[in-house]
């Protein structure tokens, strides 16, 4: 085959001389971290793109996450999903927070709402849903859960930069919404995060906790991390916010080829485009049933015997890691959705500049022609 080695996604990048003089303006202002100018601007400007009332922009997402729960003082267990990347549950752990699984939809591989009463005990605290590959969560039904039973919501939105339906941004459900801006998410600082709030209150304390708690020069209320985002990665934010626009619809072009593409293949199954949703085609995930003409690991091999390099995103659950296999909740009998989904995922490259060739070359390996 023509191509290179082809991965799930590609770092994005904008061009280098465009970073120059924000580099310029660091070197000469000299300030490298500590909240800075560019970290004062990117949190504005992440606003006013993703249509929120406040931000507050860490080092990555687990760091977000960990003080996130912190924050909102969620203590004991916290009902969530095995079906996300192991930092979800891990900064349960992190707090001294058990993690309680409950199953996901076929359809969207999201928490199942329904799911969630039945996992409720009086040491519930809160819910800690995932917009599992962007797609939102049904949020109406889990505040409804929440309001009734007194529970915070945290949603892991990892996934979901910039992602809006009819009545704005998904990430103003819940109490608060953590992103992350790790290299291989579609909005990239090369490491990063950030917790988006409802109030002004509640980003004051978030940003105390990600200073070690400091509240002014000398005092200190609360025992905080380090989870400052510095200029760098702040001033690289700003300029890959002008581009992410064009970078989610060269994804969405990409989107539809493989939609198109793939349709008919016995035994694949694209995960359904969120309706009414605007995406940010951050994965393109497809489950390999039993009707397809080879497992899912085959195919798996096969693709990277030919240098393309899909991901299953995610096998194993969660729940299958060693810190979690032996919880009540982790079984799989208690999890025969998402420990299905887990066995047929795989997750297509998908990336601004992947070429037409290549899409059509992948398709070509999976259909066996
Ligand atoms: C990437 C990711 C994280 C972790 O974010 P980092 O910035 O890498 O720390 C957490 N949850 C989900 C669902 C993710 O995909």
């Amino acid at each position: 085959m023509t191509h290179g080695k082809i991965f799930v996604t590609q770092p994005h990048l904008p061009p280098l001389a465009e970073f120059i003089p924000y580099l310029e303006e660091i070197w000469k202002n000299k300030t490298l971290t500590n909240c800075g100018p560019f970290h004062q601007q990117l949190e504005t400007a992440l606003c006013h793109y993703l249509g929120v009332k406040y931000i507050s922009l860490f080092t990555n997402g687990t760091i977000a996450l960990v003080t996130a729960l912190q924050a909102l003082r969620i203590t004991s267990e916290v009902i969530t999903t095995p079906y996300s990347f192991v930092a979800t549950s891990h900064s349960l752990l992190w707090n001294g927070i058990k993690p309680v699984f409950v199953d996901i939809e076929p359809t969207t591989l999201n928490m199942n709402p329904a799911r969630i009463e039945a996992a409720i005990t009086t040491q519930t605290t809160a819910i800690m849903p995932v917009h599992c590959y962007g797609h939102p969560c049904d949020v109406e039904a889990i505040q409804k859960i929440a309001d009734n039973y007194n529970l915070k919501v945290i949603y892991d939105a990892a996934h979901a930069f910039g992602v809006k339906n009819a009545a704005g941004s998904i990430l103003c459900h819940g109490d608060l919404s953590v992103l992350s801006f790790h290299a291989t998410k579609v909005f990239n600082t090369f490491e990063g995060g950030a917790i988006v709030c409802p109030d002004a209150k509640t980003k004051m304390r978030i940003d105390q906790l990600k200073n070690f708690g400091f509240v002014n020069e000398t005092t200190v209320v609360a025992a905080g991390i380090n989870g400052k985002m510095n200029e760098f990665s702040a001033a690289l934010g700003l300029l890959q916010l002008k581009h992410v626009d064009q970078a989610m619809t060269a994804r969405k072009v990409i989107d539809s080829l493989y939609r198109e593409l793939l349709a008919g293949i016995p035994g694949v199954h694209c995960l359904d485009s969120a309706f009414e949703t605007e995406s940010n085609y951050a994965y393109f995930p497809i489950l390999v049933g039993h009707d397809f003409r080879i497992g899912r690991d085959a195919l798996y091999q096969l693709l990277k015997d030919h240098d393309i390099h899909p991901r299953r995103y995610f096998y194993p659950l969660i729940s299958d890691f060693p810190m979690y296999r032996g919880m009540p909740s982790a079984r799989r009998e208690n999890l025969p959705v998402a420990t299905t989904a887990a066995l047929n995922v795989l997750c297509l490259p998908i990336y601004p500049n992947l070429e037409e060739s290549t899409v059509k070359a992948i398709v070509k390996l999976i259909r066996g022609d």
